[in-house]
């Protein structure tokens, strides 16, 4: 079991659906409904800061009932969820209110959702900070969504005076919109190839990345604000993003299970299930996010679940520029990051912590989530560590079975995942009922 003191064999007992106690088996209280899960790993519940559950108002492109089902056989017990995407937008109260009669009934697991800040709406900021919202996030270039406008520096400065003193996290989507409209444009005259992976990528360059970054880095400075860069996918940015942390400055940084697992150089042109912005780089980059994990210059890592209809993909055309972005993979990134880390030979208590505790912590549910230890409720997992799969249709839970892992050999087999103290997923379905409740921060 993955205790907060590291891999050791042990047990603990859940009353009223916490944890209470950490114990040896033999000192378990006699009475108690016991359960042996022998070898296999025991692990905190996963937190997953970064999906779009897209309900209400996009309901058939991914839903309540359908995202908690896939994060439950996923062993994510949380779920904190963006505010775009869905219809209306949670950009004020009322929206947050309509976001929770939507999940009423339809939650497998537990969940939070982040504000948005977009442009004109920061005298919504307080209200939905005392509606209990854990943090916001804002978009420093277009978002795709018109009804999610995005920011810019003055906007930002406006939001950060409303934010000040909530001790709540800004997070980014960390492009600037210069550089990526002057490589469409160079592109575009050039008679670029939209069918070409490369053209996607030079369509939106690291220093994109790179400016947002130090814009954000030199707001976080001036105005003592925590700001979160979402999907970081650049390692160009890693020199600016560990000097501000060195400085002491509260910078976090989250990338995702896609950019972890996937590279440029085989990902092939026309497959627009890659699609994600900003887009996945090259396999040299992939392996400097793998050292700015273990350096600690990245936290966090996330999903970005973010699915389409698979229509809106357009794949029988396969122009990069024209299909939605997001990547659907919510459920499998525990398996993709053991089976990345275990070849890098990383242990599983560093998946846990950017996977459990790290995200935990981001989302204000530090205590509560992400541990195996007394006090927190008891959300865990039951992992095979050993079993080798492939991943098919059948094994995706979410909405539309369409994503880039199809056919990828993964490592270690959600068996069970437990939510507050019962069962939400084992032996491949889900028992009981929807018991999932919102974790407004308190
Ligand atoms: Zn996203």
């Amino acid at each position: 079991m993955l205790t907060p003191e590291g891999l050791a064999p042990a047990t603990f007992v859940v009353e009223d659906e916490r944890i209470v106690q950490l114990c040896g088996w033999d000192e378990v209280p006699a009475g108690a409904e016991l359960h042996d899960y022998g070898e296999l790993l025991m692990l905190p519940g996963l937190v997953d800061t970064h999906v779009h559950i897209n309900e209400p108002g996009r309901t058939e492109w991914e839903g309540f009932e359908t995202a908690t089902q896939a994060a439950a056989a996923g062993g994510v017990t949380t779920l904190v969820d963006m505010p775009l995407n869905c219809v209306p937008e949670t950009i004020d109260e009322n929206a947050l209110e309509a976001k929770r009669r939507a999940a009423q009934g339809q939650a497998w697991v537990d969940w939070a959702a982040w504000g948005g800040v977009v442009r004109g709406n920061a005298e919504a900021l307080p209200l939905l900070v005392r509606a209990g919202v854990p943090g916001f996030k804002c978009f420093l270039i277009h978002s795709g969504i018109d009804g999610f406008a995005w920011v810019d520096e003055r906007d930002l400065r406006l939001a950060l005076a409303r934010l000040r003193g909530s001790g709540l996290p800004l997070l980014a989507h960390a492009e600037a919109a210069g550089p990526v409209d002057a490589a469409m444009k160079a592109l575009n005259a050039d008679g670029a190839d939209w069918r070409k992976y490369a053209t996607y990528i030079a369509s939106r360059p690291d220093t994109a990345e790179v400016e947002a970054i130090a814009l954000l880095i030199r707001l976080a400075e001036e105005i003592e604000a925590h700001i979160h860069i979402v999907h970081l996918a650049t390692a160009q940015a890693l020199p600016l993003l560990a000097e501000a942390r060195a400085k002491g400055l509260r910078i976090t940084v989250e990338t995702c299970a896609h950019y972890l697992w996937f590279a440029a150089e085989e990902i092939p042109d026309g497959a627009t299930e890659f699609k994600c912005a900003p887009p996945i780089r090259s396999a040299a980059n992939r392996e400097a996010l793998w050292s700015a994990l273990l350096d600690g210059t990245i936290d966090i890592v996330t999903t970005d679940h973010s699915p389409c209809p698979p229509a809106m993909k357009r794949r029988d055309e396969g122009r990069w520029d024209l299909a939605w972005g997001g990547i659907a993979s919510l459920g499998l990134a525990l398996p993709v990051l053991w089976a990345a880390a275990s070849r890098r030979g990383i242990g599983i208590e560093r998946i846990a912590e950017w996977m459990a505790a790290a995200p935990a912590r981001l989302a204000g549910l530090t205590g509560r989530k992400g541990t195996l230890a007394a006090g927190a409720d008891a959300d865990f997992v039951v992992l095979d560590p050993d079993a080798a799969w492939t991943v098919a249709a059948e094994d995706l839970h979410f909405r539309h079975k369409l994503s880039p892992y199809l056919g990828a050999e993964l490592r270690g087999r959600v068996l069970e995942t437990w939510l507050r103290g019962e069962p939400v997923f084992r032996s491949g379905a889900f028992p009981g009922e929807p018991r999932g409740r919102e974790q407004v921060r308190r």
